[in-house]
């Protein structure tokens, strides 16, 4: 697959590279990667997205150059779409028409593309970006490098998460080398919120809740709570992890209004728990430990249908022994 893709750039000119809605860290930085790839090998390329760059990552390299558009409106001999589980996800309806090249680490995307190189034990998409990068011969500027950490550095929760490993390291030693810079961009990424962003913060952890075993938590963002802030949508990324600091905690929902009743929900896990499975259920998907999903619904049922679920997938889980790490 990787072959494919690499004869594909061979044997073009004009190219595209988007994402999904409301980019993150992994869909941003890899696509950005990607862009400076192809411009690298004299290729016309441009990222192309149907949402702004959220703060956090405004200050990647090229993040500033990303061309906000409702659709595809150029033509191109091929668009890269990362990180996406289906064709709609990037919410640019002439996708259909274009030539797409699916790129993703989930193991289940949906195999949409043209072509179609999906790598689910790459620990983020940007990490097949880097292969991408070597197998091709290009040369690892300091952009590359930087979007690339900044792709590894936040799908791993920065190197907190089971898809963390010795690949993993190996990846951003050589990033290092290459001119990505970690403390500068851990800075840029996660030590840069507005104040918003953190009063939202407060009123959005004031709702918490944990059902009777102490596994499970969740917290919910109202539009209320929203405007009183003065935060933006992006600034409630984020806030999931901290009732996941909970020493019992193994599932966490997050719950945020958006509009007519129409509620978008996070999901993360510790250890073994797959909050996948349960975001498949509600017509969403992403990863074992880290998965959404968005539906219209009444909030009250919602709630009761989500942490049912979530305590299935505890009882589920292999137990795991959290006394002691043990060395592999
Ligand atoms: P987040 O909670 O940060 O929005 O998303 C966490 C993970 O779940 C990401 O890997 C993301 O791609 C996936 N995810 C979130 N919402 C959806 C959704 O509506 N559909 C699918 N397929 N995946 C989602
Ligand atoms: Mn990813």
């Amino acid at each position: 697959m990787l072959g494919q893709v690499i004869e594909l750039i061979e044997k073009h000119q004009r190219f595209a590279v988007t994402s999904h809605i409301r980019p993150d860290g992994d869909s941003l930085g890899s696509s950005l990667a990607l862009c400076w790839i192809l411009r690298g090998l004299n290729k016309d390329a441009e990222v192309i997205m149907c949402d702004h760059v959220p703060h956090a990552y405004s200050r990647l390299p090229g993040a500033d150059e990303v061309r906000v558009s409702p659709d595809i409106d150029r033509e191109y001999d091929a668009v890269f779409v990362i990180e996406c589980s289906d064709v709609t996800r990037p919410g640019l309806p002439s996708l259909k028409d274009q030539f797409v090249v699916n790129i993703d680490h989930h193991s289940t995307t949906e195999l949409f593309g043209d072509l179609n190189w999906i790598d689910s034990t790459a620990a983020a998409v940007g990490e097949m970006i880097y292969n991408l990068a070597k197998a091709i011969g290009a040369k690892i500027t300091p952009e590359i490098a930087s979007c690339v950490y900044a792709a590894l550095l936040t799908d791993t929760g920065s190197f907190h998460f089971s898809n963390t490993t010795e690949r993993t390291f190996k990846i951003a030693s050589e990033l290092v080398r290459h001119g990505a810079q970690p403390a500068k961009l851990s800075q840029a990424i996660f030590y840069n919120y507005p104040y918003s962003k953190v009063l939202l913060a407060g009123a959005v952890l004031s709702t918490l809740q944990r059902d009777e075993s102490g596994r499970i938590a969740w917290i919910t963002m109202t539009k209320e709570a929203l405007e009183e802030s003065g935060a933006s949508e992006d600034d409630s990324d984020g806030i999931i992890n901290y009732p996941l600091t909970i020493g019992d905690v193994e599932a966490v929902a997050f719950f945020r209004e958006m509009s007519n009743s129409t509620y978008r929900i996070s999901l993360r896990s510790k250890n073994r728990v797959n909050v996948a499975r349960v975001a498949e259920t509600f017509g969403g998907g992403g990863h074992a430990n880290a998965a959404g999903f968005t539906i219209k619904a009444d909030y009250h049922n919602l709630t009761q249908e989500v942490i049912a679920k979530l305590k299935d997938a505890v009882a589920a889980a292999p137990a795991v022994n959290g006394r002691e790490i043990k060395p592999r």
